[in-house]
């Protein structure tokens, strides 16, 4: 089936690990390689975003042609096609534990393999904003229909993986996560073999640090999900590793890394492509619903890591720059292996 994707690389090493991730996915489909240019009407046209990263190089950031880059181009993309729900998976990659800076008798109570799920497009974040001399108001602010999204997709995620879903909330002194809960509860039994926790978010970030793989999917509001996704972005020790999804509540859904442009980085083939390769197994898995093949890319970047292929960015203790590959070779290697495992 022909599937129309807008490719929207950005700047600093957005094209090069794009690059990669294309070259991953068109092992599927060789016929459709489509480098569109970065416009709301190509993506309206599109079946699925596949973003890069943006910025702008930070040394120029004051210039007005670079001002508020990426907020022009990320938020504006978010509000234009609603992508309401943002999903992070964040998992430790077993012979990459040593990259985790957690301890590592905190990594041996079990495998760190979690997804965050956040409301994108309600809470504080949107609500009133105002200031009277000197009192200031941000209002949070939730509707049922804002919170069932984020939680339906928590719980259909949970049945593919551990069955298991943590709402995490404020509800001992917030209506909006009291909200919040009624609506999980509502929910809840739909999807009777998901174990469904309620857990403060105070008590969360706690967990998150000295316990993390008792988390299977977490599911919290814009705020609070802001601060644990990316709380849980370093655990796997490099951004490098974390893809993402933002999806609507229509057909069209975006993917990009958790990282930005890394303009430190840019033009050394040294970046990472794999955030951007796995968020391209994200667009099969959610907007194309090609499970298989995204398990496939999934199996490649697991067979490429576990052979001790790295990038910079994933060089372990004791080793040197000598030891790692380069950007176009990670993604040459997990193209190959994503062709031998389709065989
Ligand atoms: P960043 O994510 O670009 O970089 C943070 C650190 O992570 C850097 O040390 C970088 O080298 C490293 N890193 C990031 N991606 C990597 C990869 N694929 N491989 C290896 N290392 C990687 O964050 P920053 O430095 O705060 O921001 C740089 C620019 O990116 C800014 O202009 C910012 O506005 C923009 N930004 C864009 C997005 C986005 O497009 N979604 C998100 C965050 C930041």
């Amino acid at each position: 089936m022909k599937r129309v994707i807008a490719t929207l690389p950005g700047d600093g090493i957005g094209p090069e690990v794009m690059r990669e991730a294309v070259k991953v996915l068109v092992t599927w489909d060789t016929h459709e390689n489509h480098f569109p240019q970065e416009t709301i009407d190509l993506c309206k046209s599109s079946d699925a975003v596949l973003f890069g990263s943006v910025g702008g190089p930070v040394a120029h950031a004051s210039e007005p042609r670079w001002k508020d880059a990426e907020k022009n181009a990320i938020l504006g993309l978010r509000k234009h096609f609603g992508f309401g729900v943002n999903i992070r998976p964040a998992k430790i990659y077993g012979n990459l534990a040593a990259l985790c800076p957690l301890k590592p008798e905190i990594l041996a109570r079990g495998k760190v393999d979690m997804v965050v799920i956040r409301e994108l497009l309600g809470d504080v974040y949107f609500g009133e904003h105002r200031t009277e001399g000197d009192e200031a108001f941000d209002v949070m602010h939730y509707t049922v229909d804002q919170i069932k999204p984020p939680l339906k997709f928590a719980f259909e995620t949970a049945m593919q993986r551990n069955k298991k879903v943590t709402v995490v909330d404020k509800a001992n002194v917030l209506d909006c996560s009291r909200l919040w809960r009624r609506v999980a509860n509502e929910m809840k039994d739909e999807y009777p073999e998901v174990a469904m926790e309620f857990m403060y978010v105070d008590n969360a970030a706690m967990k998150l640090i000295v316990n993390p793989s008792d988390f299977d999917v977490v599911v919290t509001a814009n705020l609070f999900g802001d601060i644990l996704s990316d709380a849980a972005s370093v655990l796997p020790g490099t951004l490098g590793l974390m893809p993402s999804a933002s999806l609507s509540d229509g057909t069209l859904h975006m993917y990009e890394p958790a990282g930005g442009s890394a303009p430190d980085l840019e033009g050394l083939d040294v970046a990472n492509p794999i955030a951007q390769i796995l968020s391209g197994s994200m667009m099969l898995r959610y907007s194309f619903k090609m499970t298989e093949e995204a398990a496939l890319i999934d199996a490649a970047v697991d067979e490429v890591l576990n052979k001790g292929f790295r990038t910079r960015d994933l060089l372990l203790p004791g080793e040197t720059e000598a030891d790692a590959i380069g950007t176009a070779e990670m993604g040459d290697r997990i193209a190959d292996a994503v062709a031998a495992l389709h065989k």
